[in-house]
């Protein structure tokens, strides 16, 4: 990896110290000409005539998604974040008074939220898998909880709150042994390593564009294993996603893309092309490798500062780190850090509640490096932990 060069092609890596890569990550050049490019010939020929011109590279998004997480084109939808492609995939199950949803105490909080809601719409009961020792998600009690009334597991891969990753090809093991359904929210770790739906076994995966896969806001997927469609009704229908037969009816319209919404950002979507295949070319191996690599580096060195401790759950950790100043509320670490032209955030514990119930120690201050970031910028960030730790 020819990190110089990369970050000649990343404009952001001049301004600052980008560690927020979990909330979300710097533009390529090339990704960031890709969709100025499709603005630009909107702007020139109309808006239907750019996207009909595009269109071979338009449905290269779909092949380009299906090679990154190893499913098919024709298993991918495109959403504008991956909140409503998770939306898409959970409010077409059905359930009924006493079915179970089993989750986890990582689970994203707008996932929790639905579950919440269609619980108190539909009289179905959400449990929350424990953890085990490590912190992650307790796979021999989520395979005893396993039984007729569960209708559905669904897990966050790595949380937003942490850099815990869920034993996710252990649960899919389970879930498929046991013949329930597997949405597995990626969200987090879709871009930051390699992540295989055959791999993991789960049913249905949802991603976001901005985050580690370097692609622009306001982009998002779903991916569905064909036989998973059998068992979901979208929750919506409209000219994308079914033909109208005339009295007859309707009929669904093959595969994934029957939950999509006719209207979309061509130069999201282009913008989304362009950083998965950036992604693919650069190798999700090497990406995955050096971005824990400096994650871990990060959190060893932070762990090293006295006064300074880290939070990251579980067995298997990833690039995103959470910290404390033991004396200095996060938020005032985190504008410190922002002072010195180091982008991190905060946890937020009334969005991880589970967690904040077993802890106690939100909000912390998160820092994501990625595969661009350098090693002295790691130092930069640590040196300032160690004064703020030094200064109170
Ligand atoms: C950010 C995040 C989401 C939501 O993604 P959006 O693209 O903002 O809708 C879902 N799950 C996890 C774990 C996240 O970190």
């Amino acid at each position: 990896m020819d990190i110089e060069a990369l970050r000649r092609d990343t404009p952001g890596t001049a301004n600052r110290i980008h560690l927020n890569n979990a909330g979300a990550a710097l533009l390529s050049r090339r990704t960031l000409d890709a969709m100025t490019g499709h603005l630009e010939l909107e702007a020139a020929i109309g808006g239907y005539e750019a996207a009909g011109q595009e269109r071979d590279r338009v449905d290269a998004t779909y092949a380009n998604i299906a090679r990154l997480v190893g499913g098919r084109p024709d298993e991918v939808a495109l959403f504008d974040n991956s909140t409503r492609a998770w939306n898409a995939a959970f409010y077409s199950m059905t359930f009924k008074p006493g079915d179970r949803i089993l989750t986890g105490r990582a689970e994203y909080g707008s996932n929790v939220l639905a579950y919440l809601q269609v619980a108190r719409r539909t009289g179905a009961e959400v449990v929350v898998v424990p953890n085990d020792a490590s912190g992650q998600l307790d796979t021999a009690a989520l395979a005893n909880l396993i039984d007729d009334r569960t209708k559905l597991v669904g897990v966050s891969h790595v949380p937003t709150s942490g850099g815990l990753v869920n034993p996710a090809a252990e649960i899919g093991r389970i879930t498929r042994a046991a013949g329930v359904p597997f949405l597995l929210d990626a969200t987090q770790s879709v871009g930051q390593f390699p992540v295989d739906v055959a791999e993991i076994g789960c049913d249905m995966l949802t991603a976001t564009g901005r985050k580690f896969l370097r692609g622009p806001r306001g982009t998002g997927f779903l991916w569905v294993r064909p036989e998973a469609l059998d068992h979901l009704e979208p929750y919506v229908n409209e000219i994308a996603a079914s033909t109208w037969d005339g009295d007859r009816g309707f009929t669904w319209h093959d595969g994934a893309r029957r939950f999509e919404t006719w209207e979309v950002s061509y130069a999201s979507v282009l913008g989304l092309s362009a950083a998965v295949e950036q992604a693919l070319e650069i190798g999700m191996d090497p990406i995955g490798q050096r971005a824990i690599e400096l994650g871990t580096a990060l959190r060893d060195r932070l762990d090293a500062v006295p006064g300074v401790t880290t939070y990251d759950l579980g067995r298997e950790k990833c690039a995103i780190v959470t910290a404390k100043v033991d004396a200095m509320p996060a938020e005032d670490v985190a504008a410190a850090l922002a002072a010195r032209g180091i982008n991190v955030t905060t946890t937020d514990p009334t969005q991880t509640q589970f967690d904040a119930e077993d802890r106690g120690v939100h909000p912390l201050v998160r820092l994501s490096p990625h595969y661009y970031n350098t090693e002295a910028e790691i130092d930069r960030a640590v040196e300032a932990f160690a004064e703020l730790a030094g200064a109170r």
